[in-house]
This record gives structure tokens, C-alpha cells and sequence, in this order.
């Protein structure tokens, strides 16, 4: 059964008072395959090939085994790369590895597909191995756009996907939509979300186009052929934040948007500073006080994997509990809920006077208007604070006394 935002934020609040053990815990698997490479991607991925999916499994397990998580497991997210690529009997063997945790009843467990990887087969599989949730990669309704980002689908081909999902059952559905191609006006944009709205998916989300580098949309950019707009950008994400809530989807991060009882869970649990435990190349995870990264290379990230070997990691850092409230405090200014600072020093069991800082830092928005105090004395962001949110995220304070 799907519950609202806040019983879930309720759920976390109340486990996190039984104390820290039972916070929630997320997996995350990466499936680093793709059959091309879209223009404004910097994640890792490479071409797929038998021997590639083959030391990929066998990676997996062995990661598995090697780090099993240590209680139950409330939220699953399969992600990439394009896990579609794989085929139904891949999908399969993904869903068993997946599924020897423990995972409490109530669980989420999303995927991560493209339209054009997306079949009946490929769905019956998910389904009946559990997953509960589809997030389809749209990015545009539009051809042109489409071309010019570099995917390679056809719009037919998001229809006949989209019904598919549902006809597989699937009763949760997230549609990603990106926004800012080069040439795209509000009137495109408009079409996108209409079109996306027509469908009646659960969840949306909504991303600006980022010009990462070692991209060819980066290598446009760096040609004069295409340019970063901050008040385009910011015309865009105003728009949608009216027009989706207009249509029945409330707004609860900067990007993100659900009916009733369809916020991403695993998203939240992440954005909350809660744990989770990354598998594959690349993969992060946050877990037991420790935040690392995966190496982005497949046949290293398999060697590491082996008895007797070292785990090969790109980034790898302890945390103190200051240092995850602290982000706790940015991830949650980009929450339409906004933060409370006392709940945020009971999670981490820190004492109050260590965020005057924080409080100081937050009362100056609140006087500058990119900042307003709710009931309960949460601190959320206005219209013109989230379009800023990334900058006050650089100028947020560390916590001290
Ligand atoms: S955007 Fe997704 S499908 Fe496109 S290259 Fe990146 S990971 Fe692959």
C-alpha cells in the first residue's frame, strides 16, 4: 500500500527515535551498460557484451556476499546506465541477487528503464520478481529535442512503453523529464509537461540540462554552439512548479513532483541522510558512518571484488554526525517541507547550540525573502530561494559553536 510523504517522514521519525540501528536502509545497483551514449551524460557506463554482463554478475555476487547489508531493506533502486539492455533471463538473475535481502514488507523497489529497452517480457519478469516501481527515462516528447539531446528513442515508442508498464500492472510510475535543450522555449516546455500529465504517471521529475564534462552537449558548449541561460533555466523550473501542482502533482523537492502517496521513498530516505549500500562500477553508498564510491571501471571493480583482494573505491571519507547534519540541512532546504533544525539535532544526537550558525545563516534569508519560517519553526525555501538553492548550498555555514 502506497502511504503520503508525511506518514513515511512520520514512519523514519519515529524508527529514528527507536534508535539509530533501525534507520532506513536503501540498496542501490548499477547496471553500467549502454548501447550509445547520450549527449549530456557523464555517468559510467560501457558498451554491453556477453563477457562484460558475465563479469558483471559475477562482481555483483561476490559484492553481495562480501558486504551483505546488516538489517532489513526498505527501498531498492536499480538504476544506470540502461539495466533494460538486459535481457528477460539477466533481468532475472539481477532480481534474485537483489531479492536475498531481507526487505521489510512494505517495501519500494524501483527500475530504471528507457522506452526503447522496454517490452512485455522484459515487465512480466520485473513483476513477478518484485519490483513495484517503474522509472522511465522520457527526457522529451518532442523529436526534435530528442535529436538534439542525443536519445536515440522514438516518441511512439514512450506510448507504446508507457502502456505496456501498465498493462504489466505496475501501479507506480515515475516519468524523468529534462528541460533547457538548446532552442527549447516555454511553449516546448509546456507541450513536454502536457503530454507527460495526458499519460496520468504518479511521479515526475524534472531536470535541467547540465552541461557535465566530457559530454558532447559540454563539447557544444565549449564551440559556442550552445550556452548556459541562468534566467531561461529559472523560467523553466518556475513554470513547471505551477503548472504540475495545477494538474494534481504536488511538489515536494526542487526537481520532483507525486499524486498522493507516490514520493520516492529511496529518494527521500537519501536526501534524509539515511544509509544506503551502492553495488556495481560506480555505485555510492552511505553506510555506517562512511561515504564512498565505487571505482568506475568494470574489470577493476571485479578484481577488487575477489577473496583476499581490496575493494577498489574513487572517493572514500568518514562523516561526523556535524558533517551529515549538515548535508541533511542542504538536502532538506531543497524540500518543499523545508527543515527543523531540532528534529535534524535529535537525528544525529547533537545538542542545539551547535547550528546557531545554521539558525544565524537561515534567519538572513529569511530577511532577504529567500526563506520563510512555518508553522512548527521550519525553515523553507520561497520561489526566489529555491531558484538559488545551489548557491546557498555553497554559502551554508559548517556547525560549530
Ligand atoms: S542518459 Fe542514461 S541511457 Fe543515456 S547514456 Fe546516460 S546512462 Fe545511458
Amino acid at each position: 500500500m502506497n502511504q503520503t510523504g508525511e506518514e513515511l517522514d512520520t514512519l523514519v521519525l519515529n524508527k529514528e527515535r527507536a534508535g539509530r540501528k533501525k534507520l532506513a536502509l536503501g540498496m542501490y545497483f548499477h547496471v553500467p551498460f549502454c548501447s550509445t551514449t547520450c549527449d549530456f551524460c557523464a555517468f559510467y557506463q560501457e558498451k554491453p557484451s556477453k563477457k562484460k554482463i558475465d563479469s558483471y554478475f559475477r562482481g555483483l555476487e561476490m559484492e553481495l556476499s562480501r558486504f551483505p547489508p546488516d538489517r532489513s531493506v526498505s527501498t531498492i533502486f536499480i538504476g544506470g546506465g540502461t539495466p533494460g539492455l538486459l535481457q528477460p533471463d539477466d533481468l532475472e538473475r539481477l532480481c534474485k541477487l537483489v531479492n536475498t535481502s531481507d526487505l521489510e514488507k512494505d517495501y519500494e523497489w524501483s527500475i530504471e528503464l528507457a522506452p526503447s529497452e522496454i517490452n512485455p517480457q522484459k515487465l512480466k519478469v520485473l513483476k513477478e520478481q518484485g519490483v513495484n516501481r517503474i522509472s522511465m527515462g522520457v527526457q522529451t516528447f518532442s523529436s526534435t529535442f530528442m535529436d538534439a539531446l542525443g536519445r536515440k528513442h522514438p516518441v511512439d515508442k514512450i506510448y507504446q512503453a508507457y502502456q505496456w508498464i501498465r498493462d504489466a500492472g505496475f501501479q507506480s510510475v515515475n516519468l524523468d523529464l529534462l528541460f533547457g535543450a538548446p532552442g527549447q522555449t516555454l511553449e516546448d516546455w509546456e507541450k513536454d509537461l502536457a503530454q507527460a500529465v495526458e499519460l496520468q504517471p504518479d511521479h515526475l521529475s524534472t531536470y535541467c540540462l547540465t552541461f557535465e564534462e566530457d559530454t558532447a552537449m559540454f563539447l557544444r558548449l565549449s564551440q559556442g554552439k550552445a550556452k548556459i541561460d541562468p534566467e531561461r533555466e529559472a523560467e523553466f523550473y518556475e513554470f513547471a512548479w505551477k503548472y504540475l501542482p495545477a494538474h494534481g502533482y504536488d511538489q515536494y523537492e526542487v526537481s520532483n513532483y507525486a499524486k498522493a502517496g507516490f514520493r520516492c521513498r529511496h529518494n527521500l530516505n537519501t536526501w534524509g541522510m539515511h544509509e544506503w549500500i551502492g553495488y556495481g562500477p560506480s555505485a555510492c553508498s552511505q553506510y555506517q558512518g562512511r561515504r564512498r564510491k565505487n571505482i568506475a571501471n568494470l574489470e577493476t571493480w571485479l578484481a577488487g571484488m575477489k577473496p583476499n583482494h581490496q575493494p577498489a573505491y574513487m572517493e572514500e571519507e568518514t562523516l561526523s554526525p556535524e558533517e551529515f547534519a549538515h548535508d541533511a540541512i542542504l538536502f532538506g532546504l531543497r524540500m518543499n517541507q523545508g527543515i527543523s533544525i531540532p528534529t535534524i539535532a535529535r537525528q544525529f544526537d547533537l545538542s542545539l547550540g551547535l547550528f546557531s550558525n545554521i539558525s544565524q545563516f537561515l534567519d538572513r534569508l529569511v530577511g532577504e525573502n529567500l526563506a520563510r519560517i512555518k508553522d512548527h519553526g521550519n525553515y523553507q525555501l520561497t520561489g526566489q530561494g529555491r531558484i538559488l538553492c545551489d548557491a546557498i548550498a555553497c554559502d551554508l555555514p559548517e556547525l560549530s559553536y
